[in-house]
């Protein structure tokens, strides 16, 4: 193949700092980013599929539960993955935005941190082992949902 493209990339094998579950929505991302390397975080294995800890709270269906399930059997086994974290975000389009809440930002947030803690039960229920933290991002900034203090973070 022709290489279009230089970039040296670290060739070892690594261990996982943590499976992270999060939106493909791109205005997430770099505050998501940011967390992470704020939180030690620097090998993830990213598990970025729309709606975030949606597909594990409230699924369209069971294959799209078992499909997110099995990314995180894959990266216990292969990356030797202990933690994750669980990541849903204001105005996500999957929820039909914050315009399924009239609006009311404390309303969304209500509901994303049962979501949440759902997602989490689930993941606990599957590997047990598995240390797991919720967190919820807005516009502003993110917030812990459960596995620590309720504070805001960023
Ligand atoms: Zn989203």
């Amino acid at each position: 193949m022709e290489k279009v493209f230089h970039f040296d990339s670290p060739p070892e094998p690594y261990i996982a700092d943590a499976a992270v579950l999060c939106c493909f929505d791109q205005r997430i991302r770099q505050a998501t980013n940011k967390f992470l390397q704020r939180r030690g975080i620097l090998r993830p294995d990213m598990i970025v599929i729309a709606g975030g800890a949606k597909t594990l709270a409230s699924p369209r269906n069971d294959f799209e539960r078992d499909f997110i399930l099995e990314q995180v059997r894959m990266s216990i086994h292969l990356h030797r993955t202990t933690r994750m974290f669980l990541m849903s975000h204001s105005d996500c389009a999957t929820y039909g935005g914050l315009a399924a809440f009239g609006g009311d930002t404390q309303h969304e947030a209500i509901h994303h941190r049962g979501e949440l803690e759902r997602a989490a039960e689930l993941v606990k229920a599957n590997f047990p082992e598995l240390v797991v933290d919720c967190f919820f991002v807005t516009f502003d900034g993110i917030h812990a949902a459960k596995g620590e203090m309720e504070k805001k973070i960023v």
